[in-house]
């Protein structure tokens, strides 16, 4: 886990970026990276010397970290650039956790340091970030090492019978214990770094840290084969490889269905979101609403403050819209200025009075952005035509629901804009 950050960055110690942070972030990264140092080199000067075993092992590991981090060179440069969130998930735990385990700190240390050198170029982050995510690995690292030969393993070539769920427990401690660090360490970071730290930002969202588990998972299959039947660690190079593309996989997979500008999804992602609520409303006779929301003059916007504002205007709104709606309902992008949320479990007047409320909210907004001059300016009171269309009476399908929901956006701007219209004939008057 590595806190993202792309700004231009550069190697020259005195022109980082680092300097220009707030001075409690400074202090407090500077003081943590000191005592994780004083703790490795504690650690390193306590630890048994390398036996030939060991260096043996550590060149194994070593190659096949260096496979698998040359093959997939260009695709983690790719997934790094696109990932829009806090944290960043680094697959190298698949050879990082095995080292904990089987080889002494001075070579675990080794490991990180030829891992993330690597790295390094392909990472294209501020030095000073690169820096303390590589110590925070060798950190972590080192610490589920101290505790696991805390706990007396034993050989694994001589186990039998409940010591196999014994030693399996003390490898899921010492996973537990490098995941713990990671968190503590990292995601403190993260949190004093943003203005806003939310769990989701500092820790990552759940597919991120199940990722991390399965990584850590395959990095223990790897000590077991390093150990047992080294030239098996081979394998796990394919896999690692392989897994790489498989995580790429999963964030193209939600790259699709999202619209970038916002982080709503985009109208592939909402079709499919609603298709799949929709046959649960019919399923279970509930009623459901579809809400098309339209902003009214947002060209006056782009014309007075520039079209980088309108975009936070439009960030902005998807945010209203994801705070005013239940967890369940799904909101996404239209195109342009024109926001879809698909309510469920209402009637008319309960889909109406969503309608209402998102108006008011948007209405009552103040939106601090840049002019065209980079000054800053706050935009407020800009209002919303909302179109209401509500199954099963103004349309049996999703599609049905569009047209419907569109054609009372029109009803709404005909009748002079910032109102909620109902589809179908009723006028629907009852405006607070
Ligand atoms: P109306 O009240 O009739 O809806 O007026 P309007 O200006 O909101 O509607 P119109 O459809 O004439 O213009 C929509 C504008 O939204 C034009 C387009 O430049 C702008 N727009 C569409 N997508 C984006 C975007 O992603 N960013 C920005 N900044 N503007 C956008
Ligand atoms: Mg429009
Ligand atoms: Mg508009």
């Amino acid at each position: 886990m590595v806190p993202a950050q792309r700004s231009g960055h550069s190697r020259r110690p005195r022109e980082w970026l680092l300097w220009q942070r707030p001075k409690r972030f400074i202090a407090f990264l500077l003081v943590g990276e000191a005592i994780a140092i004083t703790v490795l080199i504690t650690a390193t000067a306590y630890s048994p010397r390398p036996d030939l075993t060991d260096v043996v092992r550590f060149l194994i590991l070593a190659a096949g970290a260096t496979i698998h981090i040359q093959l997939t060179r260009r695709q983690e440069a790719r997934r790094r650039n696109r990932g829009l969130r806090g944290v960043l998930i680094d697959l190298t735990a698949v050879w990082i956790f095995p080292a904990a385990l089987v080889l002494p700190i001075p070579l675990i240390i080794a490991l990180v340091a030829l891992v993330r050198a690597q790295r390094w170029f392909s990472a294209r982050r501020p030095a000073h970030n690169f820096l303390f995510s590589s110590i925070s690995h060798a950190l972590a690292a080192s610490t589920a090492h101290l505790a696991y030969t805390a706990l007396g393993p034993r050989d694994w070539g001589l186990l039998d019978g409940w010591q196999f769920v014994v030693e399996f427990g003390l490898i899921v401690v010492a996973a537990l214990v490098y995941e713990a660090v990671q968190i503590v360490y990292v995601g403190s970071i993260i949190a004093l770094n943003s203005a806003r730290p939310t769990m989701q930002s500092s820790l990552g969202t759940k597919a991120d840290n199940v990722l991390e588990a399965v990584t850590i998972g395959l990095g223990a299959v790897t000590a077991i084969l390093l150990v047992i039947m080294p030239p098996t660690v081979a394998i796990m190079a394919v896999v690692t490889v392989v897994f790489n593309r498989l995580a790429e996989l999963d964030q193209l997979q939600s790259d699709v269905r999202t619209d970038p500008k916002t982080g709503l999804l985009n109208m592939r992602g909402w079709t499919e979101s609603a298709q799949r609520t929709f046959r649960r409303a019919v399923r279970s006779e509930a009623g459901l609403a579809v809400l098309m929301i339209d902003f009214d003059h947002f060209k006056e916007i782009n014309d007075t403050y520039g079209h980088p504002a309108g975009d936070d205007v439009l960030r902005r709104v998807a945010e209203l819209l994801t705070e005013v709606t239940r967890p369940g309902d799904v909101v996404g992008r239209f195109g342009g200025e024109e926001f879809l949320v698909l309510v469920s479990d209402v009637d008319a007047l309960q889909a109406y009075h969503t309608a209402e409320r998102i108006r008011h909210r948007v209405s009552t907004a103040a939106i601090s952005t840049r002019g065209k001059r980079g000054e800053p300016v706050t935009i407020t009171d800009r209002t919303t035509s909302i179109g209401v269309a509500v199954y099963p009476q103004h349309g049996r399908s999703i599609d049905e629901l569009l047209h419907a929901a569109d054609a009372a956006v029109y009803l709404a701007k005909e009748q002079g804009r910032d109102q909620v219209r109902l589809a179908g004939e009723t006028p629907f008057r009852a405006r607070h």
